[in-house]
């Protein structure tokens, strides 16, 4: 019976695994135990909407204190500069997986030459919006959102709220692990603590103490579909010239992508690259020759895209980067953490705090198949870009192992961007689903079979919905207006109590 949960770390995993399990089951007593002297990995930055999603709708944290607080700015999705198209928008909304009324064929068989304005967030994020107005001006903001956060508010923002939740938070260094029948009995501090618990949260980023170290549990790597393995990161103050986009931008690279953040105050870059085929010395010139206002020193982070087969080992259960990672484009670690938060609490509610092996192992099947089903999704935005011809696109388009997506792959040649895609997706939903799979390949303009030629009619009307988009876009609010708005006090949050 688990009534003692000690979380290793406070990063933005730790912290939501702790604030989650102590919302959702108050009974049980929380204690973060984390190395002031480590901190937190500081990188992290854009989410998709599950996220926002899981803080206020999942935890009933008040919108207006987390805004206050995190600070955070709209993301509607990701531009990638990327592919034949030279550009195209992937909206958290729904442009491909939907057939409009009144044509005979899915939306993406309308886009092979123009894939623009598809939906209301796509034209939005076109005309450099955020949200459509109200009839009083005000913006309207829908739930196709995600954020861009800083990740030190992110983690004060937590913080604030795991202590009012009344989380206890010790620093310490844990320097060893106690084994024990159930898996850890105890972990020890440098200064001599020895701290018991019924169930240990594994949220120690990257060193991942207990489940990495102390139980070693094999990892899966992921090098053969997903290259890139090191990020150099820099950023600037947002001068007057440079308005607020709401989205990410991730653009190709000769060896890999880099991203563009959207802070209000604070452009965040990083050129996430292969250390195979270029070293971090080029990597930081060629990041500097796009963006000449990052400073001098560039912080390079490493990493290893992958996971650990089981997340969930006797009484310990990793959340966050000590579970596994995947490079970060799409931003999928936080929807991650949360998605293993809101399964564990789950499960321990159904198991009446007393989880049976099978109820373990099918937490770890879950994560097995989300793990590997972003593997394959980024796999798949790498492959498919036809347009950069260096070494390391060219090894991309080779040498991408994509072995679980062939059935996907052979019925989109032989049948085009259909719904019924859906079938030969593998693994569990989240938020990209059928829709993210077709963004890429309309995106990237795979070929197909056979074009649909649309009647004059059907043209028409497929026109003017995106007109539509486009129309009600360019009246839309920006960033920076619609800040103004949610900031102002009379502003009232849908949903916060
Ligand atoms: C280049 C890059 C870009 C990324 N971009 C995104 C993104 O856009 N979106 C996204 O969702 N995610 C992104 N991520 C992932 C991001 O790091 C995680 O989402 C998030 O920050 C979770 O980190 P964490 O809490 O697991 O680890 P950390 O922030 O590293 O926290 C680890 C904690 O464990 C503690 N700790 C470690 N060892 C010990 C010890 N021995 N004793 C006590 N305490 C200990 C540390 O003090 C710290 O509190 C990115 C990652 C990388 C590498």
């Amino acid at each position: 019976m688990i009534e003692k949960v000690i979380v290793l770390g406070s990063g933005s995993a730790g912290l939501l695994a702790a604030l989650t399990l102590k919302r959702k089951i108050p009974k049980l007593e929380v204690e973060i135990v984390r190395d002031p002297d480590l901190g937190v990995i500081g990188v992290g930055e854009g989410t998709t909407p599950f996220f926002p999603h899981h803080l206020f709708d999942y935890l009933g944290i008040k919108r207006k204190r987390f805004y206050q607080m995190a600070e955070p700015t709209w993301k509607l999705g990701i531009r990638f500069l990327w592919g034949t198209r030279g550009a195209f928008d992937y909206s958290f909304s729904q442009q491909l997986d939907k057939q409009f009324a009144g044509l005979k064929m899915p939306n993406g068989f309308f886009c092979d030459d123009e894939f623009t304005d598809v939906d209301q967030p796509a034209a939005l994020m076109r005309a450099g919006k955020a949200f459509t107005r109200l009839a009083n001006q005000a913006p309207d903001i829908q739930g196709w959102h995600a954020f861009h956060i800083e990740n030190h508010k992110l983690v004060e923002t937590l913080e604030t709220e795991a202590r009012e939740s009344r989380v206890k938070i010790t620093d310490g260094k844990m320097a060893g692990a106690e084994r024990g029948e159930a898996g850890i009995a105890a972990i020890h501090l440098a200064d001599g603590r020895r701290l018991e618990a019924d169930l240990f949260v594994d949220s120690s980023g990257f060193a991942s103490e207990l489940l990495g170290k102390a139980l070693e549990e094999p990892f899966e790597d992921f090098g053969k579909t997903l290259f890139c393995d090191r990020a150099v990161v820099g950023g600037w103050q947002r001068g007057d010239q440079e308005s607020i986009m709401a989205y990410t931008t991730a653009e190709t690279m000769d060896s890999g992508w880099c991203w563009k953040i959207e802070h209000e105050h604070f452009i965040n870059r990083g050129y996430v690259y292969c250390s195979d085929m270029i070293s971090d010395e080029q990597a930081f010139e060629e990041f500097r020759r796009k963006n000449p206002k990052v400073p001098d020193a560039p912080r390079i982070v490493r990493f290893r895209s992958g996971f650990y087969r089981r997340s969930w080992v006797g009484n310990v259960v990793a959340i966050g980067n000590s579970a596994g990672f995947v490079e970060p484009l799409e931003a999928t670690a936080l929807m991650m953490v949360c998605g293993a938060c809101r399964t564990l609490v789950d499960m321990l509610q159904q198991a009446l705090l007393d989880p049976t092996p099978s109820c373990r192992d099918l937490f770890n099947e879950i994560k097995l198949k989300e793990w590997r089903m972003i593997r394959d999704f980024l796999g798949l935005h790498y492959q498919l870009n036809n347009a950069d011809d260096t070494p390391f696109w060219r090894r991309c388009r080779e040498e991408t192992d994509l072995s679980e997506l062939q059935g996907l792959l052979e019925y989109y040649t032989e049948n085009g961007p259909s719904g019924f895609c859906r079938n030969r997706i593998p693994g569990t939903t989240n938020d990209f689903g059928l829709e993210g799979f077709l963004v890429m390949l309309v995106g990237n303009q795979t070929p197909y079979r056979k074009r649909y030629q649309a009647p004059a009619q059907e043209l028409r009307v497929w026109n003017e919905r995106r007109s539509l988009h486009a129309n009600l876009a360019r009246k839309g609010i920006d960033v920076k207006e619609a800040l103004a708005f949610v900031r102002h006090p009379g502003w009232q949050w849908h949903g916060d109590s």
